[in-house]
């Protein structure tokens, strides 16, 4: 699927949502339990608008420069901004001010920054703690055995509230292989838990693997390349 026009967009929104509400009826999730994250990095604002235009309220990016002034076009209130990408600590600053989720935290340093630099009048910042479940030096990512202890130190933190896990696993095709790291982050949650911590997150599930993901228990799907079409 190349660039998408901004029909195209609609329709697969619409073709997603229907999909996901498939998934939780074969696994057993409630309905709307799942929701859609549409990752719109890379994307133009006519993109965005294309899918808020059918009610998409909830949209990803992972390059903070390219995505303040989309943030800034969009300027109906209930639009909701997760910023999905790496982290650089001299980038805390903006997206503690710029954006309402950040899934992908992995060390205290960084939660640190973003409760001191949230506005303590506004919303807390919601935060996902991002989990290695595939153990690839290229992804970057949590130990399982580190999870436990980050959890309970930002649990604690001002203006930031933890709300779950994130994980990007290693891409493959097959179903069994793609439900294992969903699972591990479902069970790293449930551990999380029953120590007090509460949690509703679980942002796991791509284009690729948005089934096995519903299957495991995922409550946020970021889905990129099947709204969108293929990134250049
Ligand atoms: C790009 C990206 C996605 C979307 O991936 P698709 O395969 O295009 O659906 C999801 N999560 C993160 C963290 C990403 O960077």
């Amino acid at each position: 699927m190349n660039h998408a026009s901004q029909n195209t967009i609609t329709k697969n929104i619409n073709s997603i949502r229907k999909q996901i509400a498939e998934a939780e009826r074969k696994y057993a999730r409630q309905p709307g339990s799942v929701q859609l994250l549409a990752v719109s990095k890379t994307r133009p604002i006519e993109d965005i608008q294309a899918a808020f235009s059918v009610n998409q309220l909830h949209f990803g990016e992972n390059y903070l420069q390219d995505a303040l002034p989309k943030i800034e076009a969009m300027t109906d209130p209930s639009v909701t901004w997760h910023f999905i990408g790496p982290i650089q600590s001299n980038k805390t600053r903006q997206i503690a001010e710029n954006f309402d989720w950040v899934h992908g935290v992995d060390r205290l340093k960084i939660a640190q920054r973003l409760s001191e630099q949230r506005d303590p009048s506004i919303k807390p910042l919601n935060i996902c703690i991002q989990i290695n479940t595939s153990n690839e030096e290229s992804k970057s990512g949590l130990s399982v055995e580190n999870t436990l202890e980050l959890a309970k130190n930002i649990h604690m933190l001002p203006n930031i509230r933890l709300r779950g896990l994130m994980t990007i696993p290693a891409a493959s095709a097959d179903f069994e292989q793609q439900r294992k790291p969903f699972r591990l982050l479902r069970e790293l949650k449930e551990e999380i838990q029953i120590q007090g911590i509460e949690l509703d997150t679980l942002s796991m599930g791509m284009s690729g693997d948005m089934e096995a993901a519903i299957a495991e228990g995922s409550t946020m799907v970021r889905i990129g390349t099947a709204i969108f079409g293929q990134r250049n």
